[in-house]
C-alpha cells in the first residue's frame, strides 16, 4: 500500500512512518517542518526506496493537489497538527488554521483525487485525533470515554481537533469519502519532543533542574506507548469499518504525580544520583487555565472488533523510554534550544 502520512516528521507521525516502512508499505511523508518536526527521527528510513518526503503545508491547497497527483496514494493518514495545549492557549490562531482549515484542505484534496481516480474502493482517509475532544471526566473510575461520549472540548487545541473530527465525519456522510477516525489518549516514548511532560521530566532530572508539575499533580491521564499507537493506527487503517471511529488507550490511568514518581524510580535505578533521589527535584507550579481533570479511554471497540491491544505495560514502556533518552542525547540535545523549548511545561500531550 502507498500511504500518504501528514505530519510524519512529528512524534507520532515518525513512529507511523518507521512502522509502515518496516512492514513493507510505501510512505510519502508530507510535513511543513514546523518547530515540532524532526527529520532526524526518520534517519532509519530516510534512505529506503519505500520512503519519500514532500515539504508542504496543509494550509496550502494547491501544494496538496500537487502531492496527490504526483504520488497517487492508496490511503491517507492525517496526523499533521499543532499539538501543544500550552501553545494553543498562548496563540490559538495557528491551531485554527492548521487543525481546522488544514484538515478541510486535506479532505478536499483527497476527495478531488479520489473522484478523479474513479473512487477506488480500497481508498481510506484516516483522521488521527485525540481523546481531549471529549472534555474532562469526574474521578469515578467507572466513567470512561466511549466512541459515543458527547464532544466537550475545553482548550483551543481540543476545540480545533473536535472541529476537524466533525469535518471528517461530514465529508463521509455528504460526499461518501471513505474515512476512519481514531481518538487516542496520551502518548509517550522515544523521539518525544522535549517540551512534553515525560521528556521534560527525564531531561530536567538528568540536568539537576526542577521537575515542574502543574497544580497538585492530581490530573489523571491514560498513557499509551507511541509504538503501540502506531500499530493501532495501521490496524484501523487496514481493517476499521468505514465511517467509524475507534478510541485507542492503554488502560493505564495515572495521576501526573504518580507518573513522575515512576520516572524518578526508573532513573534512580538506571542512572543513580550521587546522593538522594530524583524525586527530590519535584516542584509544584501554578496550574494551567482550564486544565482537564481526568481522561480515560474505554477501548473495547478496537479490542473486540479488531483484536487490538497494547503490547507493553506502562512500566515497561517508561523503562524503554528512559533508556532511549539516556542512549540518544545526540537526538534531543540540539532540540533543546529551539523556539522556547525547555521553558514550557508539558503535562500530557497536546501536552
Ligand atoms: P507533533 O507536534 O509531534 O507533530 C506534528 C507534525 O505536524 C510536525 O512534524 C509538524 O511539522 C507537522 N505540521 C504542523 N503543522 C503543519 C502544517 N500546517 N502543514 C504540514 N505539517 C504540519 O504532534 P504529535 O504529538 O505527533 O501528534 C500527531 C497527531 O496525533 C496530531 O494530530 C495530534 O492531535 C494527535 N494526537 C496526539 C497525541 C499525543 O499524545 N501526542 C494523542 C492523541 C492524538
Amino acid at each position: 500500500m502507498k500511504i500518504l502520512v501528514t505530519g510524519g516528521a512529528g512524534f507520532i507521525g515518525s513512529a507511523v512512518v518507521r512502522l509502515s516502512v518496516s512492514r513493507g508499505h510505501q510512505v510519502v511523508n508530507l510535513d511543513a517542518l514546523t518547530y515540532a518536526a524532526c527529520l532526524a527521527s526518520l534517519a532509519s528510513v530516510a534512505d529506503s526506496p519505500l520512503y519519500a518526503f514532500e515539504q508542504a503545508d496543509i494550509r496550502d491547497r494547491a501544494a496538496l493537489d500537487q502531492v496527490f497527483a504526483k504520488h497517487a496514494p492508496d490511503a491517507v493518514m492525517h496526523l499533521a497538527a499543532e499539538s501543544h495545549v500550552d501553545r494553543s492557549i498562548d496563540g490559538p490562531g495557528d491551531f485554527v488554521e492548521t487543525n481546522i482549515t488544514g484538515t478541510y484542505n486535506m479532505l478536499e484534496a483527497a476527495r478531488a483525487w479520489w473522484v478523479q481516480a474513479g473512487r477506488p474502493e480500497g481508498f481510506r482517509f484516516h483522521h488521527v485525533s485525540t481523546d481531549e475532544v471529549f472534555g474532562s471526566l469526574p474521578a469515578d473510575p467507572e466513567m470512561k470515554f466511549t466512541e459515543e461520549t458527547p464532544y466537550d472540548p475545553r482548550s483551543p487545541y481540543s476545540a480545533s481537533k473536535a472541529a476537524s473530527d466533525h469535518l471528517v465525519r461530514a465529508w463521509h456522510e455528504t460526499y461518501e469519502l471513505p474515512v476512519v477516525l481514531t481518538n487516542c489518549s496520551n502518548n509517550y516514548g522515544p523521539y518525544h519532543f522535549p517540551e512534553k511532560l515525560v521528556p521534560v521530566v527525564i531531561l530536567n532530572a538528568l540536568a539537576g533542574k526542577e521537575l515542574p508539575i502543574y497544580g497538585r499533580g492530581d490530573n489523571i491521564r491514560d498513557w499509551l506507548y507511541v509504538e503501540d499507537h502506531a500499530d493501532a493506527l495501521l490496524t484501523v487503517l487496514e481493517r476499521g469499518a468505514l465511517g467509524r471511529s475507534y478510541n485507542i488507550g492503554g488502560e493505564n490511568e495515572r495521576t501526573n504525580l504518580e507518573l513522575v514518581h515512576t520516572l524518578c524510580a526508573i532513573l534512580n535505578e538506571l542512572r543513580p544520583k550521587a546522593s538522594g533521589s530524583y524525586a527530590d527535584q519535584i516542584a509544584f507550579v501554578a496550574d494551567r487555565p482550564g486544565h482537564d481533570g481526568r481522561y480515560a479511554i474505554e477501548p473495547s471497540r478496537i479490542r473486540d472488533e479488531l483484536g487490538w491491544r497494547p503490547s507493553v505495560t506502562l512500566e515497561e514502556g517508561l523503562r524503554r523510554t528512559v533508556q532511549w533518552y539516556l542512549d540518544n542525547e545526540t537526538w534531543w540535545r540540539p532540540l533543546q534550544g529551539r523556539d522556547g523549548v525547555g521553558e514550557r511545561l508539558g503535562t500530557g500531550r497536546g501536552a
